[in-house]
Order: C-alpha cells, then sequence, then structure tokens
C-alpha cells in the first residue's frame, strides 16, 4: 500500500463560489504534486456508494444531494506522508472548529457544506482513486 498519495475533491459549493484556483494554488504551495485531475459531477448512485460508509447518519441524504449538486474537481495528490499532511491542509470537518488558514477555515460555510474532502487512509485513498480515475488518467 503505497503512503505517498491521497485523493481529494473540491466539492459543489467550492466551485460554485469560483474558488478552484485558489484552492488548487494553496495545494501546490503545500508541496502536493497533482497527479490525476478532472471536472466531473456525481450521480445519485455515485455519491450514494462513496459515502456509503455514513449511510446510516441524518445527514446521508443531504450530504448526496449536495455532492451531485454541481460539478466537482476530482484530484489525486502525490507527498511524502499524503494522507495525513492533507487533512491537516484542509482543516476539521466542521470549518467553525478548523484551524486558521486551512483549506475549509477559509472556504467552507458549514460541517454540512465544507468545500473539499481529503481521504482518511492510505486504503481509502486508493479506493477512492479507483472510483474516480481509470489507471491511464493517473500520472
Ligand atoms: N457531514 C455533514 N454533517 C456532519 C458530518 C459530516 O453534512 O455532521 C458531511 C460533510 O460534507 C463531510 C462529509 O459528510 O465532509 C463526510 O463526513 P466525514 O465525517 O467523513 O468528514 P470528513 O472526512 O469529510 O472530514
Ligand atoms: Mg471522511
Amino acid at each position: 500500500m503505497r503512503t505517498d498519495r491521497t485523493f481529494t475533491m473540491l466539492k459543489p459549493d467550492a466551485v460554485e463560489k469560483g474558488h478552484i484556483g485558489a484552492i488548487l494554488e494553496k495545494i501546490n504551495a503545500s508541496g502536493f504534486r497533482i497527479v490525476a485531475m478532472k471536472l466531473t459531477q456525481m450521480t445519485t448512485a455515485d455519491a450514494k456508494e462513496f459515502y456509503a460508509v455514513h449511510r446510516e447518519r441524518p445527514f446521508y441524504g443531504e450530504l448526496v444531494e449536495y455532492m451531485t449538486r454541481g460539478p466537482i474537481v476530482a484530484a489525486i495528490l502525490e507527498k511524502e506522508n499524503a494522507v495525513e499532511d492533507f487533512r491537516t491542509l484542509i482543516g476539521a470537518t466542521n470549518p467553525a472548529d478548523a484551524a486558521e488558514g486551512t483549506i475549509r477555515k477559509l472556504y467552507a460555510a458549514s460541517i454540512g457544506e465544507n468545500a473539499v474532502h481529503g481521504s482518511d487512509s492510505d486504503e481509502n485513498a486508493a479506493i477512492e482513486s479507483a472510483f474516480h480515475f481509470a489507471g491511464r488518467e493517473m500520472f
């Protein structure tokens, strides 16, 4: 299992607000190399599967609605210790708890609409990357 890659999505709220460029700039400036990237929109079935781990949670329906309402930027990022360092860069799930300077502190509106996704383990980074990208789209 490789430890130098993570998967991210710039979520529909971040795309709607025109924050793609600013967030990618911050990702680059933090030492991550983009090894795959595309603008895409998840179907309801896609979002239900991607977030299946949360299917019993009260916010699951809203989460699926939110994540399918417009395009996202999906990307795979490479850096030593990628999963943990990217979670640090994005900040806490709830922007109210996110550290100063983190992506969620800067660009997230609420715990639901929180601008960006970051994988929580090396195993999930691999699963989520394969969910969105074919091998020939990863560099
Ligand atoms: N979420 C939500 N309400 C909550 C917790 C999470 O709407 O109380 C949404 C939010 O968009 C979050 C996603 O569900 O990013 C996945 O939740 P998770 O706990 O995995 O947070 P993350 O790993 O994204 O920080
Ligand atoms: Mg999570």
